[in-house]
């Protein structure tokens, strides 16, 4: 009797035990957010157009970025953090869906992004993170650059946003010139006494009702920053995510007189430096409000710089080439985490995209990922909490709906490659591929497919095990009135 007594005692001291480790290593992982009664706010400001090397706490000499250098030494630096495409409108669906923009349809072979005359936008069926986010009661706010459909029912507040508030789509669309040849658009663009904001009769929104037209992009930066707040200050004592996409430093490039000539690098520089001065602002705002602590901010880009603009577009700093492509400047971007109580300061070298967020935040949040479709975003919670290694361990580089690179680990492979906006040459086809080591060759200059045919097997597998899966979306950028 007393040997059996022992035995149950012994039996529930090992599962107390277990139930104390596991819980432990729940809280570990996830900090407060399993189950929490107090979920996290989430604020993501996604820049547009804006390179790896475009910031001061990223390498660049003469932009100043105070408030951003803050965060990514209070907070982690992503060294190694990408986006879903190269362009705007896929990229910005990866990040809301958490899904390569191929599954979605929202990336095309046919042309790269949506234009005011485009029909289609993101198909309903998706999922983005503000529906998830909606699934346990928070509040959400789109600000700024959409990009995902301007037709009422593609439009953010049909996509689980609350709040709209923006422009919805490129600042460098609607050109009231009506450019026909590639020889006017370049000379428009040449002529700078061309570049006012009412030459670019692009539409401000809030909500469905356009309010504006054409927007002020002299002042849209700080409307933008003075949205941002004020739905901060309005939704403090619920959960909310708030989008926060700016139009620029996409060109044309605005700025508000107060920033105008106040960077040694430019118009470029000064509007850079606006965005981290409305970033200041928000920071300053969550401490006042005594939300900070429960506050994740994110600041990253939705692809690398326009370098076709020579100095009006940005840099990609150590990175090959830029927006439009598949090398590296093209694709990652800088990555900012920061929560003064839940993130754990760090230099992160480990992968990460723009479509973990997706996965990531509804972890926090504690919503289930949608289990009828492929999600290829993944938790950062160890990482962000914990400084533990980060499961993402691949990425696909796809320009429209083909597979141009992918990397595993330290290395990637290039199958094709091909220029935009004039630089960086003409498509080309690589077998045997190019291969890199991004750790040691972050500027992809020195090829060594030829030393290393194992690692190009082993990529090749993860290719193919990749596709044999993948179901492509129906193309929604093709269709134009
Ligand atoms: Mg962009």
């Amino acid at each position: 009797m007393t040997k059996k007594l022992n035995r149950f005692n012994s039996y529930i001291y090992s599962s107390l035990i277990l139930i104390t480790v596991l819980s432990t290593l729940c809280n570990k992982v996830y900090g407060q957010s399993v189950n929490s009664k107090n979920p996290p706010n989430f604020v993501i400001i996604f820049a547009d157009d804006l390179g790896y090397g475009d910031l001061s706490s990223y390498g660049h000499p003469t932009i100043k970025t105070p408030n951003l250098d803050l965060m990514a030494s209070e907070g982690q630096k992503w060294t190694n953090f990408y986006v879903g495409a190269s362009v705007c409108t896929p990229s910005r669906a990866a990040l809301l869906t958490g899904r390569l923009p191929i599954r979605s349809g929202m990336t095309s072979n046919k042309v790269r992004v949506l234009f005011p005359n485009s029909v289609n936008g993101l198909p309903s069926s998706e999922v983005t993170l503000a529906e998830q986010l909606k699934k346990v009661g928070y509040g959400t706010a789109c600000i700024g650059k959409w990009h995902l459909g301007h037709k009422e029912k593609y439009l953010p507040t049909k996509n689980g946003f609350d709040y709209y508030f923006g422009i919805p789509y490129s600042n460098d669309m609607d050109n009231i010139a009506k450019l026909k040849s590639k020889e006017e658009y370049m000379s428009f663009w040449q002529n700078r006494d061309n570049i006012k904001t009412e030459n670019f009769n692009v539409p401000l929104m809030r909500n469905t009702e356009i309010i504006e037209r054409p927007a002020n992009q002299n002042t849209i930066t700080n409307r933008y920053t003075e949205e941002a707040i004020s739905y901060i200050k309005r939704n403090k004592n619920k959960p909310f995510l708030v989008y926060l996409a700016h139009n620029l430093p996409h060109i044309p490039l605005f700025a508000s007189k107060e920033f105008l000539g106040t960077s040694a690098r430019g118009i470029y520089g000064d509007v850079v430096q606006e965005i981290d001065h409305g970033i200041g602002q928000i920071i300053s705002v969550l401490k006042e409000e005594g939300i900070a602590d429960n506050t994740i901010v994110v600041f990253t880009s939705d692809n690398g710089p326009w370098l076709s603009f020579k100095t009006d577009g940005g840099s990609a700093g150590l990175l090959r080439a830029g927006k439009g492509m598949t090398w590296e400047g093209g694709m990652r971007v800088p990555g900012i985490f920061w929560s003064p109580a839940k993130i754990k300061p760090g230099l992160i070298s480990d992968l990460g995209t723009t479509m973990d967020l997706f996965t990531t935040f509804s972890a926090m949040a504690g919503v289930p990922i949608p289990k009828d479709r492929v999600i290829d975003g993944i938790d950062l919670s160890a990482t962000l909490f914990e400084n533990l290694p980060s499961d993402r361990n691949d990425v696909f580089y796809y320009r429209g709906t083909d597979l141009f690179a992918m990397r595993v680990g330290d290395f990637k492979a290039h199958f094709i490659t091909e220029g935009e906006y004039g630089m960086f040459g003409e498509r080309e086809l690589h077998d045997p591929p190019l291969l890199y080591n991004l750790s040691q060759d972050p500027s992809e200059n020195y090829d060594i497919a030829e030393n290393h045919p194992e690692i190009l097997v082993e990529i090749k597998e993860a290719v193919k095990k990749h596709e044999s899966k993948l179901v492509k979306g129906k193309d929604q950028l093709v269709d134009r009135d």
